[in-house]
């Protein structure tokens, strides 16, 4: 299946196939804003499920592009690594189209609420708390540093991680702005990520994927580094 691109985003739609879940990728452009600027971004939106049900992870940018990815399938959820607007602007169109339930961690919320200062999640996320959909289990990993409620969610059987913004290809997410911690961002990666097993292919909330063998050699690199 391939999209079209639409004005307001560049899209690519890929169907992965590994183990037992459906997987599919949809690229949304738009604007991240905090403290006062303003950034041009693509951010992957991961869908997960099966050819009846789904969860959509972080819906961003743009809800008719997750809806066509969707294709009629049933959303049982929209969880969110983390309440950076980027990663939340199109959750209230999607949940108002579908009906599924907004996820994030209350951590988070005081970044909800600049995006959305009307409206409260729907669900919390918590520290190994057990998402199903499809007959896949996605578990919940808290990994606060990038923002105090960012989490990422593991697929054990599938060796998956989804990381947000708390792991890239290359190196641990930003830590330059509010909300932040270099140094609790490292914590997350060593104890919760790196304890996961090497193979874990790493699919993050920008950009290219990885994997935990990829990334977990540098960290003492990572740890001599000032934030
Ligand atoms: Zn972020
Ligand atoms: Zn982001």
């Amino acid at each position: 299946m391939n999209l079209v691109p639409r004005t307001s985003a560049s899209l690519a739609l890929r169907h992965y196939v590994a183990g037992m879940a459906r997987l599919d990728r949809v690229i949304t452009s738009g604007i991240f804003s905090l403290d006062g600027g303003d950034y041009e971004v693509d951010n992957n939106v991961w869908i997960v499920g099966d050819d009846r049900e789904a969860i959509v992870l972080d819906a961003a940018h743009n809800a008719e592009a997750i809806m066509e990815a969707l294709g009629g399938r049933t959303l049982k959820a929209i969880v969110s690594t983390h309440g950076h607007n980027d990663h939340i602007n199109a959750a209230a169109e999607v949940a108002d189209a579908t009906g599924a339930p907004i996820y994030l961690h209350p951590d988070d919320t005081m970044l909800w609420e600049v995006q959305y200062p009307d409206r409260r999640v729907d669900n919390t996320l918590a520290d190994g708390q057990v998402i199903e959909v499809g007959g896949a289990e996605l578990t919940v990993l808290h990994t606060p540093g990038h923002s105090p409620g960012g989490c990422c969610l593991h697929l054990p059987e599938d060796g998956l991680l989804f990381s947000g913004d708390t792991l890239f290809n290359g190196g641990p997410g930003a830590t330059g702005r509010s909300f932040s911690s270099y140094d609790l961002i490292l914590d997350s990666i060593e104890h919760k990520l790196f304890s996961l097993p090497e193979h874990t292919v790493v699919h993050t909330g920008h950009g290219d994927s990885t994997s935990i063998a990829a990334e977990s050699a540098s960290l003492p690199e990572w740890r001599a580094q000032q934030s």
